[in-house]
């Protein structure tokens, strides 16, 4: 084999490893990126209530603290963070306290693996593999954090979009630079329109901004014609997760359901199958 053959049969493992550490990191963003966004929204409302400079609280951010367990409160050491090793060696439990740690973790670090996988199969290495694999990340954590906080934060949705667009002018997403314009602007308009139409009829909101930019940003990166089948796939599955919670007594107070999780699971399936194979999906 030459050496570029070596290196293509290589990306896949190299990407996937990358995912592992990058899903790693993911855990952390779905975990305090929304109590980041709660503490910013606390604060500026302590300060327009006329309270004054609140009182100077502990750094909270993406590196600050160290990683805890929620449990006991031991720091977790660097040896015992290595992903999916650590929670296989040690069980799926806390070294200090012994309490179980959420399935969760290991999940999302294979799942980002393997998407990051599949994309270095796909593009190798280079910057299309790249793009899509921050494609990928972004909507495994929109999709978790949504699901837990119904919010879509603009600091993970906003750049996705951007880089959609361009990702068209570069010519890594194989959809022209119009196409992906009018999908962004279209998907956009198309749950504003659904929105308002819903909330003036009912006085109910069926969702929120972030779903509109959130599907803005899927219009980028698979162009205008995959707004359909996205649409009509993560409505009629959200629909039946939706029963299916409401029979089982799962819906959560005020029976609110996020919208975000379906979007981005029918990006995902838009990237692995083709948005044709979600027309399919839904029978169509
Ligand atoms: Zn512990």
């Amino acid at each position: 084999m030459s050496p570029d053959a070596d290196l293509l049969a290589l990306a896949p493992w190299i990407t996937g490893m990358l995912g592992l550490l990058v899903g790693s990191f993911l855990n952390v963003v779905i975990h305090r990126l929304p109590r980041m966004m709660q503490l910013q929204w606390d604060a500026e409302v302590a300060a327009a209530s006329g309270q004054g400079p609140a009182p100077e609280a502990p750094a909270f951010n993406l590196l600050t603290p160290r990683s805890r367990c929620p449990h006991c409160g031991a720091a977790i050491a660097w040896h015992q963070n290595i992903p999916l090793l650590s929670y296989a060696l040690q069980g799926g439990r806390c070294a200090a306290c012994q309490a179980p740690i959420g399935l969760r973790y290991p999940l999302v670090e294979l799942a980002n693996a393997a998407l990051f996988a599949w994309c270095g199969a796909h593009w190798g290495l280079g910057l299309a593999a790249a793009a899509w694999a921050a494609f990928c990340a972004g909507l495994l954590c929109l999709a978790l954090i949504d699901w837990d906080s119904t919010l879509l934060p603009d600091d993970i949705v906003l750049p996705l979009l951007w880089l959609g667009l361009l990702g068209a002018n570069q010519h890594w997403t194989g959809v022209s630079l119009d196409s992906a314009l009018w999908g962004a602007i279209l998907g956009y308009l198309a749950l504003w329109s659904i929105y308002w139409a819903f909330k003036l009829a009912t006085g109910k909101e069926g969702m929120g901004y972030g779903d509109f930019k959130l599907l803005a940003c899927l219009g980028a990166w698979f162009g205008w014609p995959a707004l359909v089948p996205i649409v009509l796939m993560s409505s009629v599955i959200g629909a039946l997760v939706g029963i299916g919670l409401k029979i089982s007594g799962g819906l959560r107070e005020g029976g609110v359901m996020p919208f975000g999780p379906f979007l981005c699971g029918a990006g995902l399936v838009c990237l692995l199958f083709g948005p044709s194979s979600v027309l399919k999906v839904v029978g169509l």
